[in-house]
């Protein structure tokens, strides 16, 4: 059999235009990644971390100028507005200043404990609404607090917490006994933040669930926690005014729990200790737990930047490019400074997006797959603009292939390695791998995995919400003045300019040369998977792999019947 000679080369030419759009490193994608350039970053944080911004706090005129400039940017590079056109998304929001009695009371088998506030309790919740009256409720020791089928793990196996308070240990059993077979060993897994805690108790139905600090598990001392209790909390609005949330969300110092145990005459080291072997059973204290909180309630709306260029084949598919616009505003004044600039937490990073996002809209080729950059709001108040998103997606989560997040980055040189956060929670460490390759850089895991830096910012809302996610930056060696000194620049902005007015931006001392490498890094990771037609997946310890593959199991094509 012949192939017309017009076919054959048709055929010919439709095998060359696939091969190069399935090549992640073709001249298109190569000139459109060398565009991104320091000076163009660095008028991008310029404007961002400049006082006339006011420190980007949301509902404030520095969220409207920072909004503006974003949507500004993203429309000049041809980018569409991704909501219906638009290029924001509402993020409604809303305030809650509570005030707990001073006292909690509880009433054990053996006498009543008063505990008191901020120095032993911490109370608040997130119920909308004016008053909260927890009024003798039954308290249970259920260990960590932990539901883990991966990790064969069952705190509440035959317990019934509806309507008691829980009261649980922070962090999980792998870390509390430094053993690598349980959990992930010293590494924190989700389990092992409070924020999961709070989810599992409310879905396992309690009225309450009080977390035992301890500095070495949670990351941080009571201090954080005191100091955390002085301002209002910014919450997502909610359908149901959040009434699927515990009532009362709360700590008690280890001290605290102690004195709670010893009335009800057990013994809190035994008890602590025996919650991190395999086979713990919780413990029904016999105490009952009375405390209040009076809500102060404010609402309002917020936005995340939304900015797409449209796939030119695989168009409803979409990979996802996050970093937070937000700061902390005008705020108490230090060396003389009220503005906090936020530069490298998060002008930097979001610079180096509208970069990455600049060099997609170069391409002579669109990529196959949507790409979709959002600014999100409210995320220094816990990763809110991202969990709306996730809650609120664009494209359908079965069609977003991956989120990269930009988070806290530094004017410091340029760096040898690619550091991964979460390294081993996905295959996108492959693509990382490939991308680093090409830059001559290595990949290393996060130097601390104790501290759970993973869950910490907006990626987590997507990996929670089950889209594979990655949170990546040069972190670890300067190419010229070695890790030493590189971790030495990084401790130095922990302890002096972290969420102070002195994160601020200086052109003389800064060099951007890291950040636009990182730029150049993002890029083609995600040109990588914009390109191709398959999902990553997560590996197979991932506490979010189950959720990611019941919701792809659900929207699968259905096999066509045979005959
Ligand atoms: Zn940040």
């Amino acid at each position: 059999m012949t192939i017309p000679s017009g076919i054959g080369r048709w055929l010919t030419g439709l095998t060359m235009a696939v091969l190069v759009s399935c090549t992640p490193t073709n001249q298109d994608s190569r000139t459109a990644e060398n565009c991104i350039n320091a000076d163009s970053l660095e008028r991008h944080v310029l404007a961002l971390a400049s006082d006339a911004f006011e420190g980007r706090k949301p509902f404030t005129r520095g969220e409207q100028k920072t909004v503006a400039y974003l949507a500004t940017q993203f429309e000049t590079m041809g980018f569409e507005g991704a909501n219906n056109g638009s290029f924001f998304q509402d993020v409604p929001l809303v305030e809650i200043s509570g005030t707990p009695s001073s006292v909690m009371m509880v009433a054990a088998p053996r006498e009543t404990v008063e505990l008191g506030y901020l120095d032993e309790f911490i109370a608040s919740t997130s119920r909308i609404t004016g008053q909260i009256d927890i009024d003798g409720s039954e308290l249970v020791f259920a260990g960590y607090g932990i539901v883990a089928p991966e990790f064969g793990w069952n705190d509440y196996d035959g317990l019934n917490v509806k309507g008691k308070t829980v009261m649980v240990l922070v962090n999980d059993p792998g870390f509390a006994t430094q053993n690598p077979q349980l959990f992930k060993g010293n590494a924190m897994t989700y389990y092992g933040r409070w924020t999961y805690k709070y989810e599992e108790a409310a879905r396992q139905g309690a009225e309450g669930v009080i977390v035992i600090h301890e500095t070495k598990a949670a990351g941080y001392p009571w201090t954080v926690l005191q100091n955390g209790a002085s301002g209002a909390d910014l919450l997502l609005q909610a359908d149901d005014g959040h009434m699927s949330r515990c009532a009362l969300e709360g700590w008690l110092t280890t001290d605290a729990a102690a004195k709670i145990l010893a009335a009800c005459g057990l013994d809190s080291e035994r008890l602590f200790e025996s919650a991190a072997a395999p086979g713990f059973e919780p413990v029904i204290t016999g105490a009952r737990v009375t405390v209040s909180i009076t809500n102060e309630l404010r609402f309002d709306t917020s936005k995340n930047v939304v900015a797409m260029l449209r796939g030119a084949g695989r168009a409803d598919e979409c990979v996802v490019f996050t970093a937070h616009w937000d700061h902390l505003g005008i705020g108490p004044v230090a060396d003389g400074d009220s503005i906090y600039n936020g530069a490298a937490d998060n002008a930097l990073p979001l610079a180096c997006m509208l970069e990455t996002a600049r060099a997609f809209s170069g391409l002579d080729r669109r990529p196959s797959r949507t790409v979709l950059f959002i600014a999100v709001t409210a995320e220094e108040t816990g990763l809110l603009g991202s969990a709306y998103y996730a809650a609120n997606p664009i494209f359908p989560l079965e069609k977003t292939v991956a989120n990269l997040n930009y988070e806290l980055f530094l004017p410091i040189g340029r760096m040898a390695d690619v550091t991964v956060f979460g390294w081993g929670q996905s295959e996108l460490d492959s693509y990382v791998v490939e991308a680093a390759k090409a830059q001559s850089r290595y990949v290393t895991p996060e130097p601390f995995p104790e501290n759970g830096m993973y869950f910490r910012s907006d990626h987590f809302s997507f990996a929670k919400a089950g889209v594979p996610a990655l949170f990546v930056k040069g972190w670890s060696e300067d190419r010229e003045r070695g890790s030493q000194w590189t971790s030495g620049k990084i401790a130095e902005f922990w302890s002096k300019h972290y969420h102070r007015p002195s994160d601020e931006y200086d052109p003389h001392t800064s060099d951007l040369g890291g950040i636009v490498e990182d730029a150049k890094l993002f890029f083609k990771i995600g040109y990588a998977l914009s390109t191709e037609s398959t999902f990553p997946r997560w590996n197979a310890n991932s506490e979010f792999k189950a959720v990611r593959d019941s919701m792809m199991a659900e929207h699968a094509p259905v096999a066509p019947a045979k005959d």
